[in-house]
């Protein structure tokens, strides 16, 4: 972090922070403190229950993640901006996960890695701030490890956390992605959201696997979210029939949240889907060779899961798509398994063999 200017007006500069924001597309902004010992005291809590799996990157960088300043010293303030992601005109999620034969993504991986977007238009808005008050030290994340997003977005008013976890905004619901900018500058911050999730709990009894075991505690281990995503071993036998056609992530508490009726169209071009991956047909996805997956996941988040976890995924929702009849395709969707479990590994055939036993009439 470099020394300041001793003459700014940080109340104005946060005005204007602000305003460059939404100038670059941003749909919220907002300025945080940097006390997260709440979120910290949590995060201790949860990980103490294990709810955190495998994800060794949850605790790994201990008090780092809710002391800013001791990650990055010399850190004051933390701006935080939202951008939302949703775009309204695609097949409703709702209706992808009646429909056995596609495959469920997750609304927010679709399009383009939302990591380069997202760091492009912080590194614009750093340059920004630089180029009107001068040299100042800053750091950006966008979905980074040691940086407790939501708690910042949180005490920077741009929402609360919900009962499943995520944060969300009265006006706009939960579909969006945060960014941060860890700055030297003492900008002054904005105030806590408050909660309104008040008695509801339809994320809690929506959720497929009952991974929402207590409001605001998601274990890990239970989440399809985590099962197709970070998960790098086999999906538990029992948490399978649960996934339905859900092949990367899961937004069913997104979708019965009453909020989300809030939600707005994404502004950014680079979240719309590629290779009709809202609405995909789970055979096609499953043909995918291993350099067409490479090559048609290239700038998608989809990529980092890799092409056997993808197979394992796709696997796993053609056992359940099965609908107890004898369909004209079933001999050639049976082969394709068959002919992907010589590309596989033994974890990955082994969901093959649980998907053709699914699929035995
Ligand atoms: S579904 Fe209800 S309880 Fe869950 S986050 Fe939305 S408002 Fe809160």
């Amino acid at each position: 972090m470099t020394s300041r200017q001793p003459s700014i007006d940080y109340q104005e500069l946060s005005k204007e922070i602000k305003k460059w924001g939404l100038e670059l597309g941003f749909q919220a902004v907002g300025i945080s403190d940097l006390d997260l010992s709440e979120a910290g005291d949590y995060l201790n809590q949860w990980v103490a229950k294990q709810y955190h799996a495998d994800m060794d990157y949850m605790h790994k960088h201990g008090s780092k993640r809710y002391q800013p300043d001791e990650m990055i010293p010399g850190t004051m303030s933390i701006i935080s901006l939202r951008l939302d992601y949703m775009n309204l005109d695609l097949t409703p999620y709702e209706d992808l996960l009646s429909q056995a034969e596609k495959g469920a993504v997750s609304r927010y991986a679709l399009g383009r890695d939302y990591h380069k977007v997202i760091r492009k238009k912080l590194k614009q808005l750093a340059q920004k701030i630089e180029a009107e008050a001068g040299a100042f030290g800053y750091r950006v994340f966008t979905d980074s490890a040691p940086v407790m997003e939501k708690a910042i977005a949180e005490k920077a008013g741009l929402g609360w956390i919900g009962k499943h976890s995520n944060l969300l905004n009265s006006k706009a619901g939960s579909y969006f992605f945060l960014g941060e900018i860890y700055t030297d500058l003492p900008l002054p911050a904005d105030k806590k959201a408050t909660f309104h999730c008040g008695s509801c709990t339809a994320c809690l009894d929506a959720c497929p696997t009952a991974a929402i075991v207590a409001p605001f505690q998601v274990d890990g281990r239970r989440c399809i979210s985590y099962l197709t995503i970070e998960n790098h071993g086999a999906i538990p036998l029992e948490f399978r029939k649960a996934m339905g056609n859900r092949i990367y992530g899961c937004d069913d508490c997104q979708m019965v949240c009453p909020w989300n009726k809030f939600t707005s169209n994404t502004s950014v071009s680079d979240f719309y889907p590629r290779n009709d991956l809202d609405a995909p047909d789970l055979v096609t996805l499953f043909a995918w060779s291993e350099v067409e997956f490479l090559s048609k996941t290239e700038g998608s988040p989809i990529r980092r899961i890799g092409y056997l976890a993808w197979l394992r995924n796709i696997a796993v929702a053609l056992g359940n798509a099965f609908t107890g009849h004898a369909e004209k395709d079933e001999a050639i969707t049976q082969a394709l398994l068959g002919q992907k479990a010589k590309v596989s590994d033994d974890m990955v055939c082994e969901h093959i063999d649980w998907a053709l036993s699914q699929r035995t009439l």
